[in-house]
């Protein structure tokens, strides 16, 4: 017996593993209705009073306050699938809701919780096996298969109305990056500007670099053509002592010495960056101190240089990679060869969002990275806008490290169950009574579509298993028609690694949580 200073909360067994099932059931029941392109948003109210709307499962489920460490699971299931697949946040959560369902039916049959959780494991393996069997091949750069894809992602975004716009900003975006990075993705290549002012359809990809801080107001240019960008990381002001001390000036002559010092300091500073060459000046911003002062913004303005200041050192590595430019950390390093090149760099006005931008465009060799410039009318639709065309990227990127594609619409999860009975068929005992429990679990996604779609889902669960045993591998169900219909035919396709990761991670969180039988709280 552990002693009770050690723990002050314990429960045990089958109470234990019921709560569980309870809460877990609970959280994906809460985000079931938000499935599928019917399916409807959630706002949500955050502790700091800030707004929220989102569809998607990943972002509701991590701003809830989940307290019950079951329920926690299933926030982590789909911040894992987030990272796997980057889409179906919401599928794998609902499934897992199913799963505990079936399992709780097992259980209280008398089925062993570990017996269970294997048998699901396997199942899983099963389900996967025969998706991949009929799933269908794609040429990972076909940039039309790919748009269907996306398409059917975005589908059942709050932003879907702009489908048209985003869809090909998000496949050229993660196409130009394939071109430069052999077979590749990385997606923090590409860099998403979010921009207060028009609407989402003013949205665009940028085959070069946006800065959200406009170029500094000392009176310099604002626009350069052929620019030569230099990016220096050294302060641009008089030097300080590194120790704190004071000088006391007791006369004006001696105040006047100073400042003349300083001036002729900066000018000097100023005169070696113009010497190589540059006409556009990145600084990086400094905590130690101001990287600049409105004296040498002066001396550049004058010298007809375009100055952005206050870059981040987070961006740095980007800047670089994109405009092939090096950082200069002191004036001594200074060099011509350490420029990048951009045909043109010059301030944009965010229309409605009172911000100016500056953009770098025309760069040699671009490609190793874009920028997209989202706009929108508030931070609302920019934020899901973001969370949405970042989903519809993360498609393209499953389909170029796992090109096939499976039938949307619930067909694919339909397709799996059909497969699993008829090899349970071949079964007896428990092995067979599983395996159908996990068929039936993984119906919940075709019955959820259609219920949130408003249809009569057993009416329409019963008209897809019909065309499934038919032959027809594509059978889904189309919400927007209402019917039953082959999905490859109608181009509501998704990569087959979003299902095979949703069905994966599901069941392993399933089994988790079924091996629980001790609740231990340590305050
Ligand atoms: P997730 O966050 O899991 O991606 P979504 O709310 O985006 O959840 O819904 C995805 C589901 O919607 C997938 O099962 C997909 O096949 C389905 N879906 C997308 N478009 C259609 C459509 N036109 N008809 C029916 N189902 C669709």
């Amino acid at each position: 017996m552990v002693s009770g200073e050690t723990y002050n909360e314990r429960s045990k067994g089958k109470d234990v593993r019921t709560s569980n099932i309870v809460a877990a059931k609970a959280l994906a029941n809460a985000i079931r209705t938000s499935l599928g392109p019917r399916g409807m948003d959630k706002l949500m109210q955050l502790e700091d009073g800030s707004v929220l709307i989102s569809n998607d499962g990943a972002t509701i489920l991590s701003k809830m306050n989940v307290l019950h460490p079951a329920a926690k699971m299933l926030v982590e299931l789909s911040q894992a699938q987030d990272v796997q697949a980057g889409d179906g946040t919401t599928t794998v959560v609902v499934l897992a809701g199913a799963l505990l369902d079936s399992a709780s039916v097992l259980l209280r049959k008398g089925l062993h919780p570990s017996a269970v959780a294997q048998y699901f494991l396997q199942a899983a393996e099963t389900a996967c096996d025969s998706l991949k069997k009929v799933a269908r091949l794609v040429v990972a750069d076909n940039r039309e298969q790919l748009l269907h894809a996306v398409e059917t992602c975005l589908s059942s975004k709050v932003v879907s109305q702009n489908t048209d716009l985003l869809a090909p900003i998000a496949v050229d975006s993660v196409l130009s990056l394939l071109a430069n990075n052999n077979r590749t993705v990385d997606l923090r290549d590409i860099r998403l500007v979010e921009q207060v002012g028009g609407t989402v359809d003013d949205t665009e990809l940028i085959r070069g670099l946006v800065l959200t801080k406009g170029s500094a107001k000392s009176g310099g240019p604002k626009r350069m053509e052929q620019a030569k960008i230099a990016l220096i990381q050294y302060c641009l002001s008089a030097p300080k002592t590194d120790m704190d001390n004071q000088v006391v000036v007791s006369d004006y002559a001696a105040m006047d010495r100073i400042l003349r010092e300083e001036r002729k300091y900066l000018l000097e500073q100023c005169k070696q960056i113009k010497k190589t060459g540059c006409n556009v000046l990145l600084i990086q911003k400094s905590i130690l101190r101001d990287a600049y002062n409105e004296l040498s913004l002066h001396f550049l303005a004058k010298m007809g240089i375009l100055v952005v200041t206050d870059i981040e050192r987070s961006d740095v590595d980007f800047i670089c990679r994109t405009l092939h430019c090096q950082p200069i950390a002191h004036p001594d390093q200074l060099d011509a060869n350490k420029l990048g090149h951009a045909e043109l760099v010059e301030d944009v006005y965010m229309e409605g969002g009172n911000n100016t931008v500056v953009q770098f465009t025309g760069i040699a060799n671009a490609g190793s990275t874009v920028t997209v410039l989202l706009r929108g009318s508030n931070d609302l639709v920019l934020a899901e806008a973001s969370r949405s065309l970042h989903d519809a990227q993360c498609v393209v990127r499953c389909l170029v490290q796992e090109p096939a594609l499976m039938a949307g619409g619930g067909a694919a999860e339909s397709q799996a169950a059909m497969a699993l009975r008829e090899h349970a068929r071949t079964l007896s005992g428990q092995d067979a009574y599983c395996l159908t429990a996990f068929a039936d679990a993984l119906e919940v996604i075709p019955y959820t579509l259609a219920e949130n779609a408003g249809q009569n889902a057993i009416q329409t669960v019963t008209e897809l298993r019909a065309q499934q045993a038919k032959g027809v591998v594509g059978a889904g169900i189309h919400v927007k028609t209402a019917q039953v219909e082959d999905m490859f035919a109608q181009n509501v396709v998704q990569p087959l690694m979003v299902t095979t990761s949703a069905i994966r991670l599901a069941t392993e969180t399933v089994a988790m949580i079924l091996k629980i039988d001790d609740l231990i709280v340590v305050r």
